[in-house]
């Protein structure tokens, strides 16, 4: 037993609970168990928000091919316009700009993260977040701001899926297909197409026999709801509304309906921590006070206290900032290395019980219903899934129009009928079923092969690739000229992933803007620089999968299959990979321009 400031701590205790609420949620199918929202469940995908425009195909050539216009793919285009190039193409299966803030919309969206730190180039185009912890909607608004300022609309493709890549070696440049009949010339793609994009079902046996209403939190459908993202949602007054899923998003989305729905399931099977958010509209005099340059330097500040890097002060300060040292387990960076590794284990066993402790204990404290509080009280290891801070999610468990259903002991939903969800031998009545119930993980772009490239010689690159990618900084492979991949990929990560795509976003725009000064044939690592860079992930990775092993199932751990792999990231972290990258392009970038003037 150990003391902690929330209390004793028996760690034998945490642990042998910790395992057991594993253990029994362990399922045999695993990751099989989800749909994707595709072929017989494609309705589940489709663009609620921009009516399908038809257009002639595309047959003429650009100078950069941008695919994806989230965040990723808006930062590249505007690096690459800023370092000179005219000749940009943006495309992108929505409608507009966006990524996830696109698509995502429903009822209380926000972003988790400090909008401050979050919306990029927010000096750059003259901007300031309204709140601390902005609205999807106002994110939305930044990033069709930032296309606007960078003149991104002017070549733009949406609603556009590209087919087919394939490198033509006489003319030095890439044939791009779509699924809209395009065929032109890229001499330059930056693949930027996210992580978790495709929206995903339970295998739940019966859900095609649902005959109410149903939709997935990415495709809202506000015509059935009413209402917009801040409420209201009136055609829900008299509806009894299923919510299936209480991740990141169902702790958004749940005190909304909770407001305007008749009656409202939730049906939970692990629930989320739900810690402070502390949100707050921004303070006129202090955003009126902040110095030029702010905004790089506040980044910086979150990513390298969140790196385990020594900093004078931290700027941000919140549930993210606090609890570092369990962010290591999942996001590598600096550790203290005055500790052997054994002692550094338990300190930080010791640091994540004492923060589950609180978290439970809230959960004690705003929920009336004992039994209820019960059901909602998160038992595993903090970074075992992704955090959450909620100030509105567990006060809409007191509500007497709402109920959680606990369908742990049957490992989730066990079916669905015409007019019923099925739990165990429970049958809920529902009108209406919103599913949050997440997204497929790492099937967007090259890595799923729903993007085939065909490289030098027509060679594919999930060929190459077959046992494992191959990447010189994460970012390009040899054999598959003028390609770039942004994302996460043999690079160092952050929960504050924009900075982490701002960062790669300049990086490539800078290898372009350089190869074009000097004249480079192509953009391609040698052998040997990839190798190196593979080298140095084996060497330096560390190793999650004895921590991941021990999590309740989710998409972090394959649900309870799989362990990240070690060297699949930069693990030193995202302040030495970027110095890293800085160090390197003060050299000759001989390892990546081929038939440069300065690099022959
Ligand atoms: P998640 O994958 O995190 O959550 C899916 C939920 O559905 C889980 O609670 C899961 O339960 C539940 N579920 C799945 N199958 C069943 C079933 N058969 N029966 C009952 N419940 C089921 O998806 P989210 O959309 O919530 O979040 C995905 C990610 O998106 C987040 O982790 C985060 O990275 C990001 N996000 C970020 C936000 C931000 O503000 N920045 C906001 C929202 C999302 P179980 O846990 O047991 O598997």
């Amino acid at each position: 037993m150990t003391e902690s400031t929330t209390g004793p701590i028996d760690l034998d205790a945490i642990r042998e609970k910790y395992a057991h609420e594993r253990d029994r949620r362990i399922r045999p199918d695993g990751a099989r168990q989800y749909r994707s929202a595709a072929g017989e469940f494609g309705y589940y995908a489709k663009d609620p928000y921009t009516p399908f425009t038809e257009r002639d195909p595309k047959t003429d050539r650009v100078e950069v091919l941008v695919i994806g216009a989230g965040f990723g793919g808006l930062l590249a285009a505007a690096s690459l316009r800023t370092a000179g190039v005219e000749s940009i193409r943006l495309m992108d299966e929505a409608g507009d700009v966006g990524g996830t803030w696109y698509w995502n919309r429903y009822p209380g969206v926000r972003c988790d993260i400090e909008s401050y730190v979050y919306m990029p180039l927010l000096e750059e185009v003259g901007a300031m977040p309204t709140e601390r912890y902005a609205q999807g909607e106002e994110i939305r608004r930044h990033a069709v701001r930032i296309a606007e300022h960078y003149d991104l609309y002017r070549d733009t493709l949406f609603q556009t899926r590209s087919t087919s890549l394939a490198w033509n070696e006489d003319a030095g440049e890439w044939t791009v297909e779509t699924d809209r009949g395009d065929r032109f010339a890229a001499r330059y793609v930056i693949t930027a197409t996210g992580t978790l994009t495709q929206p995903k079902l339970p295998g739940i046996p019966g859900i095609e026999r649902f005959e109410g209403h149903t939709f997935h939190t990415s495709r809202w459908d506000y015509d059935y709801s009413g209402g917009t993202a801040e409420g209201g949602l009136t055609g829900l007054a008299d509806k009894k509304v299923a919510v299936i899923g209480t991740g990141a998003t169902g702790l958004q989305v749940v005190p909304l309906l909770a407001e305007s729905a008749g009656e409202l399931l939730v049906f939970q099977r692990t629930p989320s921590t739900v810690d402070v958010r502390g949100n707050r509209p921004t303070d006129p005099d202090w955003a009126a006070a902040l110095e030029p340059g702010w905004q790089r330097e506040r980044m910086e500040n979150f990513l390298a206290v969140l790196a385990g890097e020594p900093v004078a002060e931290s700027l941000v300060t919140d549930g993210w900032t606090a609890t570092v040292g369990l962010q290591r387990n999942i996001i590598t960076g600096a550790v203290d290395d005055t500790l052997t590794e054994a002692e550094r284990a338990l300190a930080d066993e010791l640091d994540d019980a004492a923060t589950m402790n609180r978290i439970r204990a809230r959960v004690e404290e705003l929920v009336a219903d004992p039994a209820t509080a019960e059901a909602l009280k998160p038992w595993y290891r903090y970074m075992c899934k992704r955090p959450g801070f909620s100030d509105h999610y567990l006060q809409a468990f007191n509500r007497p129009n709402v109920t959680l259903v606990d369908t742990s002991d049957a490992q989730g939903i066990t079916g669905m009928t015409e007019k019923t969800i099925i739990v165990g031998d429970a049958e809920y009545e529902v009108d209406c079923v919103v599913f949050a119930t997440g997204f497929d993980t790492g099937v967007s772009g090259v890595m799923s092969g729903t993007l085939p490239v065909t490289g030098r010689g027509g060679r594919g690159l999930l060929e190459s690739w077959a046992r494992g990618p191959r990447t010189f900084h994460g970012f390009y492979s040899h054999g598959f000229p003028n390609l770039f991949h942004l994302g996460a990929l043999q690079n160092a990560n952050s929960v504050n992933f924009v900075h982490i795509l701002q960062e790669q976003a300049e990086h490539v725009a800078a290898v372009i803007a350089r190869a074009e000064h000097e004249g480079a044939q192509r953009v391609e690592p040698t052998v040997e620089a990839e190798e190196g860079w593979l080298r140095l992930l084996r060497e330096t990775g560390r190793d999650a999968s004895a921590f991941q092993a021990e999590c309740t199932p989710g998409y972090y751990n394959g649900e309870g299959t799989r362990a990240i792999t070690p060297g699949f990231t930069y693990s030193p972290g995202p302040i030495s990979f970027h110095r890293l990258l800085r160090e390197w392009r003060r050299g000759d970038m001989s390892d990546v321009l081929v038939g440069a003037e300065a690099a022959s």
